[in-house]
Formats: C-alpha cells, structure tokens, sequence
C-alpha cells in the first residue's frame, strides 16, 4: 500500500518515511505543499499524512485540492498546532485525523492501520485470493495450500499489487511507481531480481504456477492452462 508523506521538517520527514518503510508501505515523502498536492493528484495513494505549516501552500490547501480532485483516500494531519480551532478546521474540510507533535510512532502507525482498514472494509474484501493461494491484507501474511511463505516488505507488496491486477499484463514502470517510490531508478534490475525471489517462494513446488512473464512487456498473475 501507497502513503503519501507532505512534511517540510527534514527530521520528521525522514523518520516518517523510514518508519512506514519498515513497517510495509510504499512511501513518496514531498517536502512542500505544491509537490505534495501534486504527487496526490497524479499518482494513486491509499492515504495521505499533511504537516499543516508548508512552505508553497498550507496542509488545509493542499486537503482541499486532494478532495477537489476527487480522491477519497484517508487524510491524516500531523501538526505542532493543537488549538481545538484548527482541529475542528481540518476535520471540516474533510481530514479523517488528526495528530499533534511530538507523536508516538507507534500511535501513528495503530492510525494509519485503523484508516486503511476503515477504507478496505467499504470496498473489499481483506483477502486475496487467486488458486491456492492466499494473502491477508491486515495480518500481512501470505500462505498456499494452507503453507505459509515468508515475503520480505517488497515481495509482499509486488505479489499484493500482482493479485489486485490479476490477469492483467502490469509493465515494469507501473510496478515501478506503485511497488517502489518516485526515486526508483528505472535502469535498475530490481524488479527482476524482486520478481524472481517472489516466483521462486509463491510457485516453486506448487502447481499450478501463477506468475507469468511477457517477453518484452512485463508479468502476470494467472492461472496457468
Ligand atoms: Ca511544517
């Protein structure tokens, strides 16, 4: 899953994208509120996490473009203002959270988890499932036949972008910029080499196979004939 971070304090920024790094998720980290409110309306995050103060335009402008341009996601603020003012300001316009400096880490992360599984539940199912095999969204474990394969964050966020997108052939650039973050360096045998160990864990023993390359265009998750 995709986080989008808007944070112009470098310490915090970085702290926020290494911890939700860690913890399993895609994270594109914008520095000012234009970057941020661009990066939300041309890519595609699960949630977003907006400092308020931001150099360029504020977090409450930058909620407002996100929703203007009809994205849904959980908004989540991070801020060093605690007036109930602004509090009740952002929830107005639409934020679903709302968190003050200095934060526990581990507050965040519960939050972020509840928002995710709060927007998952409304539209899906918190499994997926293709043949035999299983993963499970909030637990963060995959199994097949019952057996359970340990994936490092990156696999398992490859095989879960796999599943959502089953039988459609995913080019290398959208699992590029879904999978990893905006830095990807596109030159780079990464995914190849991602793909690989993924296959090898997922279909290595197990009939029938499930991952595909297309020469040339990129992989699939399918159901071999
Ligand atoms: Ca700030």
């Amino acid at each position: 899953m995709k986080i989008l971070v808007v944070e112009d304090e470098i310490k915090t920024g970085d702290y926020l994208r290494q911890g939700l790094t860690e913890a399993g998720f895609v994270v594109d980290l914008a520095r000012d509120g234009l970057d941020g409110l661009h990066l939300a309306q041309t890519d595609a995050y699960d949630l977003a996490i907006l400092d308020v103060m931001l150099p360029g335009i504020d977090g409450w402008a930058v909620l407002q473009g996100i929703r203007k341009a009809g994205k849904d996601m959980p908004v989540l603020f991070l801020t060093a203002r605690d007036q109930v003012q602004d509090r009740v300001h952002g929830l107005e316009l639409g934020a679903d959270d709302y968190m003050v400096k200095p934060f526990a880490f581990a507050e965040l992360l519960a939050r972020v988890r509840i928002h995710l599984r709060r927007g998952s539940k409304a539209k899906e199912s918190e499994y997926l499932r293709i043949a035999d095999l299983e993963l499970d969204l909030m637990r963060r474990r995959v199994t097949r036949s019952g057996k359970r394969i340990d994936l490092t964050a990156k696999e398992f966020a490859l095989l879960e972008l796999l599943l959502r997108r089953q039988g459609e052939v995913l080019p290398r650039s959208l699992i590029a910029s879904q999978v990893w973050d905006m830095n990807f360096d596109s030159d780079s045998n990464v995914i190849e080499v991602a793909m690989r160990r993924l296959r090898a864990k997922v279909d290595d023993g197990f009939e029938p196979k499930l991952i595909r390359t297309i020469r040339g265009m990129g992989y699939v998750m399918e159901i071999a004939e």
